[in-house]
């Protein structure tokens, strides 16, 4: 638990988050600014600042986020039509919470990866 983290206070109880999935190490919760008619954020419980610092501290972890995002996917109707796991990462990808989080959207067709 990281005091300043606003991805850790959720895991703690003291910010509200509509929570749609849960596992020993996981949670998945609605984006309070949905991008997509589904847009779900998966974190690990432990404070981790970003994928690659995850990667390298806990692959295993690393591991069950991504199940997580796939359980995600399923519950909420995607894995037919398919649907994108986005991991901001650093000031150059967009990261504002430096918590990893997978962002799962879908639910829409979702256009190029990137605008130009
Ligand atoms: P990123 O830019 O990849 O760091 O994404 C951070 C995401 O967190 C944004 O999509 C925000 O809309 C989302 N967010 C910020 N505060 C909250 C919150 N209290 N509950 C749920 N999502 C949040
Ligand atoms: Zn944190």
């Amino acid at each position: 638990m990281t005091d300043d983290c606003l991805f850790c206070r959720i895991v703690a109880g003291e910010i509200p988050a509509t929570v749609v999935h849960e596992t020993d190490d996981t949670l998945a919760f609605r984006d309070i600014g949905a991008k997509a008619p589904v847009h779900v954020l998966v974190i690990p419980k432990a404070h981790h600042q970003d994928v690659a610092a995850l990667a390298v501290a806990d692959p295993g972890l690393a591991g069950r986020v991504l199940a997580t995002c796939a359980a995600v996917a399923e519950k909420e109707g995607l894995s037919g039509d398919g649907y994108r796991v986005i991991f901001n990462t650093g000031g150059f990808g967009g990261q504002e919470v430096f918590h990893v989080h997978g962002h799962v959207v879908g639910g829409r067709p979702l256009g190029p990866m990137l605008s130009a």
